[in-house]
């Protein structure tokens, strides 16, 4: 399982999902690229009123903010079944199977 990202021409950066700039150079020219989605937990957040229905169930349920391994790029928030610790090995995929984008979830790397 992979992330759908875009990679910047001129800088390099990495952003999942559609961009119409680069947020770190601001130009608008990108190549299609897949990140393998490993990263390590830098946040843990327990949700316990939501605005809205969570994918993966009922309040609380967990939101962790996942720094990538991937070379210039930036964090992805993503959700998780169980609250892992911060700094703990994670891997991202796209919550539903054969998305390409958001919600994602993070899962513990055996
Ligand atoms: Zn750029």
């Amino acid at each position: 399982m992979s992330l759908s990202a875009h990679r910047c021409a001129s800088c390099g950066a990495t952003a999942l999902g559609r961009r119409a700039r680069c947020p770190a150079c601001g130009a608008d020219a990108f190549a299609p690229t897949t990140l393998d989605g490993r990263g390590t937990v830098h946040s843990v957040t327990m949700v316990h009123r939501a605005a809205g229905p969570s994918p993966i169930g009922p309040t609380p349920y967990t939101l962790v903010l996942v720094t990538l391994d991937a070379p210039a790029m930036d964090k992805v928030m993503a959700l998780a079944h169980e609250p892992p610790s911060i700094g703990d090995a994670v891997m991202v995929r796209p919550l539903q199977e054969g998305a390409a984008a958001a919600p994602y979830i993070a899962e513990p790397t055996a």
